[in-house]
């Protein structure tokens, strides 16, 4: 089976623990304002590689991967999920550690197939760009509920979970949403980390490159400090909600 691969980062330190081989598959049906990788987007572009080849190709530097492993991410690496599944399965079966970044967006509770995938990811860094179903809508223009219902799905089974958020501004993430996210994250017990990235605007040139619009045009970027704000508002509602809950 081939994958269609947008790119390789051989030396990944931020997707995951210890140092990384990050697979960036190709597609995304999700169109985020704040994306930074539009050039992912479309299904079709690439490379096709298959699972082996991947494999062999982390097996050669095995060594410089300390603590690591490899982590699929993209675009969105659900959309390709026979492949998917075939790639950690193989990656189980030799030994390397598996992370899987993903919005999540693609989950369907009554697909089997997510039981398999829940068996071998040793980490899912799942992306909640909001949790208010409105916003969440005019974010991406997608229901958030496929995405909670996979991280319900995934605590179930007890899968560790790193959740990522982006902040960009009090606007499109007001205190009642980061308050709403962060009950809705005390109700899970397999969270291992809580990521607020501030939203940057290095993206822009890929939007003029492809020729198209950039939709938050004229929206400054976060600071680390809204962002460590912001984050604090999740963990202090994570920390009440744990109490009523546990
Ligand atoms: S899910 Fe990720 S790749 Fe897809 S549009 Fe959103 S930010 Fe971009």
């Amino acid at each position: 089976m081939l994958g269609q691969i947008h790119s390789i980062e051989s030396f990944g330190t931020v997707d995951g623990p210890g140092i990384r081989m990050v697979i960036f598959f190709q597609g995304c049906p999700m169109r985020c304002l704040f994306c930074h990788n539009p050039d992912t987007w479309q299904r079709e572009g690439g490379m096709q590689k298959n699972a082996e080849e991947l494999l062999d190709q982390f097996e050669r530097n095995r060594e410089f991967y300390i603590r690591g492993g490899i982590t699929a991410s993209g675009g969105e690496p659900l959309l390709q999920l026979d492949f998917l599944l075939e790639l950690f399965e193989k990656a189980k079966s030799r030994g390397i550690s598996t992370c899987l970044d993903t919005s999540g967006i693609c989950f369907r509770q009554e697909d089997p197939r997510y039981q398999r995938l829940a068996e071998v990811c040793d980490l899912v860094l799942l992306d909640i760009k909001q949790i208010d179903p409105e916003r969440h809508r005019h974010l991406t223009g997608h229901s958030v509920f496929p995405v909670l219902r996979f991280a319900e799905f995934l605590d179930r089974r007890q899968v560790p979970l790193g959740i990522r958020h982006v902040y960009v501004n009090e606007s499109l993430n007001p205190p009642e949403s980061l308050q709403e996210l962060g009950r809705f994250l005390g109700r899970l017990r397999h969270i291992k980390s809580l990521e607020v990235l501030p939203y940057h605007t290095m993206g822009i040139s890929k939007y003029e490159q492809l020729g198209i619009n950039y939709p938050l045009k004229g929206v400054p970027a976060a600071s680390k400090k809204e962002a460590q704000d912001a984050r604090r508002q999740i963990l202090m509602a994570i920390q009440e909600e744990r109490k009523k809950t546990f």
